[in-house]
Parts: C-alpha cells; sequence; structure tokens
C-alpha cells in the first residue's frame, strides 16, 4: 500500500516550496511535496513547446553575487542539475526629452562612470554633484539606518532628497516598479533600499539555460534524492486541521497525514480556502482578508524568425513611465496614461536551445491591475500600452515576429495561487511589499495553527522574487527543523 505519513508536507513547489521541501528531506525529514502543476516552478516556472523552451515569462535573477538559487542547490548537492548564467549587461532603454528611446551605453569595466549615466539620463552638469551623493548614500546606507524605515514609503524617503527627474524614473522605474510590483508611494523604503544596494553592489541579470523552473526541479529532484516524494499533478483540495493543529492534506489523489503542513499557495487562499475560515480566530481572518497582494504584469511571447537585439534582458522606461498609486488607479479608469515600464527578456540570446535553429523569442511585461476576471477590452488597452513601447524601442521587433501569444493575470492566477478574494489573483510577487507588510511588519510564517507553516514570498523573506521565495525556504526549513526536534524532544 502506498505511504501515506510523513513527518511533513509542502503544498506546492514554486521557489518557496521546492526549496524549503528539499532542505528538509535532505536534513532528514520524510517529506511529501505535492504540486497540482505538471512542472515545478510556480510563477518562474519553464515551458517547453514547439522546439522553444523558456521561463513562462519575463523573470530576471538578482542579485547575481551570493544569490540563493546557487546557495540551495549547493547545499542540496544538486547544482550539476540546473546551469545559471549571466549573459552580461541588460539592454536599458530610456525614452529622453525629445521622445528618442535611447539604449544605456556601456560602461567601461573597470568601474561604473556616473558621467556615462547622467549623460544618457539628461542630468544637468549642476545637478550632478548632488545626485551623485544621493546615489552614495543609496548604495552604502548601513543596516541600523535602514532598519529604521521600515514605516516609509521609497517615495517619501525620496522626497528628502533632491532627485534629478530622470533620476527618479531610473530607481524608480527601472530598478524598482518591476522588482516590487507596488506603487513607489507604497513601497516600504527599508524593503526597497536593501534591495537596490543588492543590485548596484551584487548586479543583476542572471538566468537559467532551459528557464527558471529548471532550478525548482532540482530543488524537487533532491527531496527525491534524499527519500522524500513528490507527486505533480495533483491539487490539494483541503489542509486537515483537527482541534487546532494541522494534521495534513486532501488531495485529488488521496489523503495524507503528517503534524506539519506547510503551504506555498499563498497566505490567503492557505487561510481562506485551503484551511477555511472557520478554524481561525475573526480578527486573523479579517487580518488575512485586508493583506494587499502586489500588481502584476501582463506581456507577449514574440516568437521571432530573425534576431532583432543583442541584449539578454532589458528595461525601457521614461521619465513618465513610474507608477504612484493615484496615476494607476487613473490610467486603470482610462483617465490617464498607461505608459509604464516595459521589461523585456530575449532567451535565444542567452541559451542555444532556447529557439529552434534560426528563430529567437522576445517576451515582454508591463504593468497591469492584478486582477485575473478582468474583461477582455481592458487587457488589450493594457496590452496595447506595453506593446507601443516595446515596438518603438526595437525597431526591428514588429517586423520580424511570426507568431505572438499574450499572456495575462488570468495564466499568472491558473498556473500558480487560486484567487479567492473577487478581483484578485495573478498577482506577479506574492504579498506586496508595501509599509506595513514588510521587516517587522511582514506576516508570520507560523500560522495560529500548530504545525502549520507559510512559505514563499508572503512570508519568511525579503527582497526581489524568486530570491525572496527562496529565502523564505530556507527561514521556514530552520523553523520546521526546530519545530520538528522540539516535538520530538516532549515527553
Ligand atoms: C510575469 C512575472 C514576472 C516575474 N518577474 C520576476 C523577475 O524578473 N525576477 C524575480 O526574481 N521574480 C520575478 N517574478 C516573481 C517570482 O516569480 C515570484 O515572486 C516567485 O517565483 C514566487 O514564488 P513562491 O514560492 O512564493 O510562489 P509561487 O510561485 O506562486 O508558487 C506556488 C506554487 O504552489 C502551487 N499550488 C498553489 N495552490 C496549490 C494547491 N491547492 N495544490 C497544489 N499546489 C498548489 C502552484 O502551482 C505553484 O507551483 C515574476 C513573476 C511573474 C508572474
Amino acid at each position: 500500500m502506498a505511504k501515506n505519513t510523513y513527518d511533513a508536507i509542502v503544498v506546492g513547489a514554486g521557489f518557496g516550496g521546492s526549496s524549503c521541501a528539499g532542505l528538509l528531506a535532505k536534513r532528514g525529514l520524510e517529506v511529501l511535496l505535492v504540486e497540482k502543476n505538471a512542472r515545478a516552478g510556480g510563477k518562474a516556472m519553464s515551458i517547453s513547446k514547439g522546439g522553444y523552451i523558456f521561463t513562462a515569462w519575463v523573470v530576471i535573477g538578482a542579485p547575481v553575487e551570493g544569490n540563493l538559487y546557487e546557495a540551495v542547490l549547493r547545499e542540496l548537492g544538486v547544482e550539476d542539475k540546473a546551469q545559471l548564467v549571466v549573459p552580461g549587461a541588460g539592454g536599458s532603454i530610456y525614452k529622453n526629452s525629445s521622445g528618442e528611446y535611447v539604449p544605456m551605453p556601456p560602461m567601461p569595466p573597470e568601474a561604473v562612470d556616473p558621467n556615462i549615466l547622467f549623460d544618457w539620463l539628461e542630468v544637468p552638469e549642476e545637478e550632478r554633484e548632488e545626485a551623485l551623493q544621493f546615489f552614495t548614500e543609496l548604495t552604502f546606507m548601513p543596516p541600523h539606518e535602514i532598519a529604521a524605515l521600515h514605516e516609509l514609503s521609497f517615495d517619501d524617503w525620496l522626497s528628502r532628497h533632491k532627485v534629478p527627474t530622470s533620476l527618479y524614473g531610473f530607481l524608480v522605474s527601472l530598478c524598482c516598479d518591476g522588482m516590487f510590483m507596488v506603487p513607489v508611494d507604497c513601497l516600504e523604503a527599508a524593503e526597497a533600499i536593501r534591495s537596490l544596494q543588492d543590485m548596484f553592489l551584487r548586479n543583476g541579470g542572471m538566468f537559467c539555460i532551459g528557464g527558471f523552473g529548471r532550478v525548482a526541479e532540482a530543488y524537487c529532484e533532491a527531496v527525491t534524492a534524499n527519500g522524500g516524494k513528490v507527486i505533480l499533478k495533483t491539487r490539494t483540495e483541503k489542509i486537515l486541521v483537527e482541534q487546532g493543529r494541522a494534521t495534513g492534506i486532501v488531495t485529488n489523489k488521496g489523503t495524507f497525514h503528517a503534524p506539519i503542513v506547510i503551504s506555498n499557495a499563498g497566505l490567503q487562499p492557505t487561510v481562506l480556502k485551503l484551511v477555511g475560515e472557520d478554524h481561525f480566530d475573526k480578527g486573523y481572518v479579517n487580518y488575512v482578508k485586508d493583506l494587499v497582494p502586489s500588481w502584476a504584469l501582463l506581456g507577449y511571447r514574440y516568437f521571432l524568425n530573425k534576431k532583432v537585439t543583442d541584449a539578454p534582458f532589458g528595461v525601457v522606461f521614461s521619465n513618465e513611465s513610474p507608477w504612484s498609486l493615484d496615476r494607476f488607479l487613473k490610467a486603470k479608469a482610462g483617465q490617464a496614461s498607461r505608459e509604464g515600464v516595459v521589461y523585456y527578456e530575449v532567451p535565444s540570446n542567452y541559451d542555444p536551445k532556447a529557439a529552434p535553429e534560426g528563430k529567437h523569442i522576445l517576451m515582454t511585461g508591463s504593468y497591469c491591475p492584478a486582477n485575473p476576471d478582468m474583461a477582455k477590452k481592458e487587457i488589450m488597452e493594457w496590452a496595447k500600452a506595453g506593446e507601443e513601447i516595446i515596438f518603438k524601442a526595437i525597431p526591428g521587433l514588429e517586423g520580424a515576429i511570426e507568431r505572438k501569444e499574450l499572456y495575462t493575470t488570468k495564466d499568472v492566477s491558473t498556473l500558480t495561487r487560486d484567487s479567492v478574494i473577487p478581483g484578485h489573483g495573478g498577482e506577479t510577487i506574492g504579498l506586496g511589499q508595501i509599509v506595513g507588510q514588510c521587516g517587522p511588519n511582514k506576516p508570520s510564517i507560523r500560522a495560529p495553527i500548530q504545525g502549520l507553516f507559510y512559505v514563499g514570498c508572503d512570508a519568511g523573506g525579503k527582497g526581489v522574487g524568486t530570491q525572496q521565495a527562496i529565502e523564505s525556504g530556507m527561514n521556514v526549513a530552520d523553523a520546521v527543523i526546530r519545530h520538528h526536534r522540539m516535538r520530538n524532544a516532549s515527553p
């Protein structure tokens, strides 16, 4: 008879769930990992179809130095199963004051020359010294000063400084909008500054051959190699709770038992759907309902008959593209421009197997509301806004398209977390890294139910999407091991 009792069950094989499950199995727990999709990786899963292999949408890894993808691959002894690459500088493109799309000039290899950046961004001579001082303060702010900024938005912090408009666009649109997918006047200052330091000092622009999902798949292989079990194409329908303790899960392939259940299915879906409101105090349910997810990206996968750029990835931005909450709400209502930052990735420029011989693939991502039920008309308006920008920024693109596919928040939601609050789902990151939801205010990894933990971007980590999820996987694995040992030590 198939085994149905484990030390710990992990629901979901996103970057949070798969790293946590791998680490627990490696450290000796009997682990079951249950994933609803046919492949691991969640919001950064790989797709293989029609001779193309790529991450499902634009996913840019950062930081490069000291990244956690490799730290966990190494600890699990599976570093040969996923090949990470750093294919070179991104092709950032700035729409200047004359409306021209200008690529960022190359930096000398020895050191970053701020004047090259300032020339590109048209920063006036007289503002450069102050801009440089501001940049230095941001990049080298010590941790104790950053820790004092949890109650402040990044925009509030920026407004204390005299930042040239284009540098504001660079910091907010190029760097923060896509890293966090929340408006700058909601983004937590401490989270933003720490992550920008990571990016400036430890670089960005890491990818994986075969798509980023290969990393999560390698973590899953470590679960199996260490005596655990991974079941794909299996949806968890319920997390079982008896007398305030987690006892297992019900899936479409049977019931499994464990005194520890770790959910990567999202904090809100876990509480409101998989466990059910009745098992929680009303105040906690209200707290969970009020948590705010990040916003979303939609974009195109362009299948091309020729190379249109040498850049492996890039960002297109302007002085107008930074998103504030007010401008976003107005744009959503059709009362303001939808011009925002556009991310692009060209897997065929760094992965020789990404596209068939002679073909290329370029993917884009641009802002839209995290609503999986958006009307077709609204979806197309957001998609058009992003497409118009990328066609201007990469002039050869439009003429090289053989076929294109639009991905939307509905696709992201279907492939990852269930939508449990009307109008919410398909968010890019997880819970938004906004004031009140980061640092000391980040939701706890422990649910108020004995033995139930949350893993992934909603709890236990910090920083940029995939890294945040893995950091959570590592922290939750440590906490679960302690919990398991204490349980076993009890008389
Ligand atoms: C369009 C897009 C672009 C992005 N770009 C970047 C980027 O450039 N850089 C970056 O670092 N990050 C990026 N991210 C964000 C990053 O991918 C996510 O933040 C991160 O992967 C989330 O990991 P997670 O473990 O928290 O959750 P998820 O990836 O959401 O994983 C949850 C897993 O649980 C599974 N699951 C859910 N419910 C059930 C259930 N009931 N039963 C069984 N399984 C279940 C899901 O199928 C999924 O595999 C991007 C995301 C998107 C969508």
